[in-house]
């Protein structure tokens, strides 16, 4: 049974907030907390109080909120228990395989270090969805900072193996420019090739392109699919292992 009504609000040059309401045991949670003023006035609209805030790592442009927050709601923070000396106001330390209840609804902690050393996810499986923080992006994964491609692509690994149906809410909308970089990848890719032109359109539109599904994403994100033979005969790594094909797309992403 589908527990969580989601608000996903853009904040910041490109970050996206992001507000959980578990209605049955009436608690809030903000997945990071990127603005705590654009993410008051959010609770403000919708009603709700905020009661967590759930972080997925370190950066500033997560956990730049959490001291008003808590100050102001005094709500309990959860984060990643590998780099909690590095999220401010941290309540709750959690780590891989741990079921954080959210009253009723269960978060599974996933660890997916590399975009940061200590990067979770929050997978509620009952209501279909996965906060992935800067790990997956819509067309794209997140850069390298503490991490090597051997340690990202296992990190993916575990985002690929999630039921098809899951829908992927990320941190940022970086999804045009990733789709241009992706069809550079992969240009005969039918479906990136739709896929960028209906994110052109909502784009142009002002609308954001997330959440994602990870059905769509491991058919077009070029991140997900070292196995694609394309993928491998044009950079010229048949033979090689998947993690070897991502560091490369990674590093051709640097580059470019
Ligand atoms: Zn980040
Ligand atoms: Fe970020």
């Amino acid at each position: 049974m589908s527990k969580l009504e989601i608000h996903q609000f853009p904040c910041l040059s490109d970050n996206y907030g992001v507000l959980i309401h578990n209605a049955q045991d009436n608690l809030t949670a903000s997945i990071d907390a990127p603005d705590a003023a654009a993410i008051m006035a959010a609770l403000d609209a919708k009603g709700w109080s905020l009661t967590h805030i759930l972080t997925t790592h370190h950066h500033h442009d997560h956990t730049g909120g959490n001291a008003a927050l808590k100050s102001a709601t005094g709500c309990t923070i959860v984060g990643p228990a590998a780099e909690a000396a590095r999220i401010p106001g941290i309540d709750v330390q959690v780590g891989e395989g741990d079921a954080y209840a959210f009253g009723s609804a269960t978060a599974k902690v996933i660890e997916t270090p590399g975009h940061t050393a200590g990067h979770i996810t929050y997978w509620f499986p009952e209501d279909k969805v996965a906060f992935v923080g800067d790990t997956v992006f819509a067309l794209g994964c997140g850069r390298l900072f503490e991490g090597d491609a051997k340690l990202m692509w296992q990190s993916l690994s575990k985002i690929v193996a999630l039921p098809p149906e899951t829908a992927l809410y990320c941190g940022h909308e970086y999804t045009l420019s990733n789709a241009e970089f992706a069809l550079t990848v992969e240009p005969e890719n039918e479906a990136l090739q739709a896929r960028t032109e209906e994110i052109r359109q909502l784009r142009a539109d002002g609308q954001p392109t997330l959440p994602t599904t990870l059905a769509r994403e491991l058919e077009t994100n070029p991140f997900l699919r070292p196995s694609s033979p394309a993928i491998r005969k044009r950079l010229a790594m048949e033979g090689r292992e998947d993690w070897e094909i991502f560091g490369e797309v990674r590093a051709r992403k640097d580059r470019g």
